[in-house]
């Protein structure tokens, strides 16, 4: 197992810290005199990348890259670019680094900081690849014995989501109008939803384009994907079931969707991989991987009622996915249908086997027949306005993790329908 790597950067040589010299995360961050511009994190600072590149200290093409304030341009250079950019921040950041003095003057406190979204994301699609949670919903859905489709152990589902709707943690979400129907009412009724959920999510984004017509298999795809951030796909449970047949979903999950701020590299997260679980019925060849294309993160839902605590309500962690990001990457390209970079892929909610690891309050609550009692007494089957909702996660090393900062949203009320 890789130990921490050691920086001049003093905070980012502890074991608690999110952003070690392994880590070295992909932001856009602004501070009061600092337009928004591309950093890394490092410890408890953000390296300015785009005043190194104007600068000449940090060079990675002829043109500049790092002139605009999204990761996009870099993800279009493809791998090798990608290896040298780590290679030269490793450089710059070592203990040993003889470039202290020059580079000293581009760290920015993260306190100082504000930060954006990473990336123009391109699109956005969300699976629904973990068997734990496609179980729970199905039961509650369908039934135990159809909880799970007769397609669901052949092909990682997923559907065309809004990218118009990504937002970076920290943006308040708005609770969603919409139609339902009580399934003992004989009409459907229109207004805000009642039952508002998180997701608990990894997102990959895709860092490759392919063309139209030209599908990629798994093991070219797991190459293809530049990094992984937190994701929470906002659900609406009570629009969700009355709109999903035939199509999927649509409004309960078009409103929002929050990302955490730094884009993990997958290269950060090669110590982590493990393996798909073993498998029902064998996949068809162009979804076969070539190793394991998982990764150890532990990953935790946090609440935060108005004027109240933090408080955990479930931990569970991204090894518990039935497919991988590489697999539904191939998947989507399978038909011919085009990636390009800055493509987000939802994992599907992640949930684990135990009642403490389910990753969604839909599953928590079972449907709210069984209400969470928080430590302040009250009571949650779903989110009330004022509540904030925190994704966090992290990989543990010897000695060190790799984070990937908070993934947060506050509630507030639903807007007046004209
Ligand atoms: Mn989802």
């Amino acid at each position: 197992m890789t130990q921490l790597m050691t920086s001049w950067v003093e905070s980012a040589n502890s074991a608690e810290t999110p952003f070690p010299l392994n880590n070295l995360p992909y932001g856009v961050f602004s501070t009061n005199s600092l337009e928004a511009r591309c950093g890394v994190a490092i410890g408890d600072m953000i390296l300015d990348v785009t005043g190194l590149e104007e600068a000449g200290i940090l060079t990675l093409t002829e043109e500049p890259v790092f002139d605009v304030p999204y990761w996009n341009d870099v993800m279009d250079l493809g791998p090798e670019a990608w290896e040298k950019l780590r290679a030269r921040l490793f450089g710059i950041l070592t203990s040993d680094s003889d470039e202290q003095s020059q580079v000293a003057p581009y760290l920015v406190p993260m306190a100082d900081a504000m930060l954006h979204i990473p990336m123009v994301v391109s699109e956005y699609t969300d699976f629904y690849a973990c068997r734990h949670h496609a179980t729970n919903v199905g039961t509650m859905f369908r039934g135990a014995e159809n909880a799970l489709p007769p397609n669901w152990l052949h092909i990682p589902i997923g559907y065309n989501g809004r990218a118009s709707t990504v937002v970076v943690s920290g943006t308040d979400i708005i609770r969603p109008n919409g139609q339902f129907k009580a399934p003992d009412a004989e009409v459907p009724s229109f207004g805000p939803s009642k039952r508002l959920d998180i997701e608990l999510e990894m997102g990959a984004i895709v860092g490759t384009s392919t063309e139209m017509g030209q599908p990629v298999n798994a093991v070219q795809a797991d190459a293809m994907i530049f990094g992984y951030v937190l994701l929470n796909d906002w659900s609406a449970r009570d629009i969700q079931p009355w709109e999903y047949q035939p199509l999927g979903p649509f409004q309960a999950k078009a409103f929002a969707t929050t990302i955490s701020p730094w884009i993990v590299t997958k290269a950060a997260l090669e110590p982590f991989r493990t393996p798909t679980p073993e498998r029902e019925f064998e996949l068809l060849p162009y979804l076969h991987e070539e190793g394991p294309s998982l990764y150890d993160i532990d990953l935790s839902v946090i609440i935060q009622p108005e004027g109240g605590a933090q408080e955990v309500i479930s931990r569970t962690n991204y090894n518990e996915m039935y497919y991988s990001a590489a697999q539904q990457l191939a998947h989507h390209s399978s038909s011919g249908c085009a990636m390009n970079a800055g493509d987000l892929l939802g994992s599907g909610t992640i949930s684990g086997a135990e009642k403490a690891q389910r990753g969604s309050l839909l599953e928590l609550s079972w449907g709210g027949k069984e209400p969470l009692t928080l430590a302040d007494g009250s009571t949650r089957s779903f989110i009330e306005d004022g509540d904030t909702m925190i994704l966090t996660g992290h990989a543990q090393g010897e000695g060190y993790r790799i984070g990937f900062g908070a993934c947060s949203g506050k509630i507030t009320p639903a807007v007046k329908f004209p």
